[in-house]
């Protein structure tokens, strides 16, 4: 299942994208706010080790939906604002927090609950704290190819920006 360095691979690529291909690599503060936004709905993992001592508790539930990626979107977009972050407006932060559920979806066999308050689905099990820093830490190696293909991804979208601004600068 993707740990945050896969989320955070995502939401680059998903930036990336969106965003014209515009570096970032220099700006820290976008660069926080991607990392924080697609592994925004893994808190649950946190409260459910907070308040029940199993990571699993509240694991997929409110925080794997459209409702709650509509509501921290904003949230974070206003945020942005206030800190004069470009490139970070309620579609970016939106788009973000809904690419960590839909790869949670696509890449995973157990669900998400996508239309939460309509359906939810907690993960099953008990993870404690030893086990959640565990995962998080050495499963990470698992995210390899997931990263892999999100560089592929940034690479070639500046690639085919590059070539269609260098074709569009030579036909002036
Ligand atoms: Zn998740």
């Amino acid at each position: 299942m993707p740990m945050p360095l896969g989320h955070s691979a995502i939401g680059f690529a998903t930036h990336s994208v969106l965003s014209n291909g515009k570096s970032y690599i220099d700006r820290w503060k976008i660069t926080l706010f991607i990392v924080i936004l697609s592994n925004l709905p893994d808190i649950d993992v946190i409260l459910g080790l907070i308040f029940q001592n199993n990571g699993s508790a509240f694991h997929r539930g409110p925080t794997h939906s459209i409702l709650f990626a509509v509501i921290f979107g904003l949230i974070f977009s206003k945020f942005a604002r206030l800190l004069s972050i470009q490139n970070m407006d309620f579609k970016f932060c939106f788009i973000l927090i809904l690419s960590h559920v839909v790869a949670d979806h696509l890449l995973t066999s157990s669900p998400v609950s996508f239309l939460w308050p309509f359906e939810v689905y907690f993960s099953t099990g008990n993870a404690g704290w030893g086990q959640v820093l565990y995962t998080a830490l050495f499963d990470a190696a698992n995210d390899a190819a997931i990263v892999f293909i999100c560089v592929f991804i940034l690479m070639l979208n500046i690639v085919i920006r590059r070539t269609v601004q260098k074709s569009h600068s030579e036909s002036q």
